[in-house]
């Protein structure tokens, strides 16, 4: 299993070096999450060691249990739907949250974390392709969030993230990747500081390599690393 593993992270690392390539940038600019939801804690495990220490999950309630499990140099991404009854237990151990999907969540984070005198660092989620069924902020309602994000005391607002119809030609996910870019450099200038939109969470195993050319800087791996 660790043979295969490394086999698989070596693979996908010669992928995103050519990606990189071909579009200028370079492979430090891009964070590999690689997202354990499909594999038991014992093969997470194994991560750290080959050097993997970004690791994602989608629900929380499985991200405490990993966390629990592994080593705490590891840095835990929750890259799916946080509940408000899950914020407690999910920011003491969570890096970076990539899926706020509404004001009333962002509000519920802040409370929860000045209780716990700590700073926490988000995304916001968009709903990029204009999916009527996804989770995330439609494009449109960026300009009035950024407008509140003053009250923000204990939350940092990072960047964007997306997620792309699941397509059987990565190509067709491109417009998504190229809007949240656009997303982001419209609406960086009305950003107040100390927020700041620099990161674009985008990408998964069937379309990394064109979100790493459109401007990814976290790209979210589960299926090409584990099968
Ligand atoms: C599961 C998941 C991923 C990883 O997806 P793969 O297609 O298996 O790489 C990425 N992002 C989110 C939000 C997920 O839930």
């Amino acid at each position: 299993m660790e043979r295969n593993l490394r086999a698989r992270l070596d693979e996908v690392e010669g992928r995103l070096e050519r990606a990189c390539r071909r579009a200028g940038r370079l492979r430090s600019e891009i964070t590999l999450v690689a997202v354990t939801k499909t594999v038991p804690a014992k093969v997470a495990a194994l991560l750290p060691a080959l050097g993997q220490l970004d690791l994602g999950e989608s629900r929380p309630q499985e991200l405490w249990k990993k966390a629990a499990a592994l080593p705490g140099n590891v840095r835990w991404h929750l890259v799916g739907h946080l509940q408000r009854n899950k914020i407690d237990k999910t920011l003491p151990i969570t890096h970076l949250i990539h899926s706020i999907d509404s004001v009333r969540l962002l509000q519920a984070i802040e409370t929860e974390a000045a209780a716990q005198d700590r700073q926490v660092d988000v995304l916001l989620e968009v709903n990029a392709s204009h999916e009527p069924q996804k989770h995330g902020f439609e494009p449109e309602q960026l300009p009035a969030m950024l407008a509140e994000l003053d009250k923000l005391k204990h939350v940092g607002i990072r960047g964007l993230m997306t997620m792309a119809a699941l397509e059987a030609d990565a190509e067709e996910c491109r417009p998504t990747f190229t809007a949240l870019r656009e997303l982001r450099d419209r609406f960086r200038p009305q950003c107040p500081p100390p927020h700041a939109l620099n990161e674009l969470s985008m990408g998964m195993s069937n379309d990394f390599e064109v979100a790493v050319e459109e401007g990814a800087t976290l790209v979210r791996l589960g299926t090409v690393l584990f099968g």
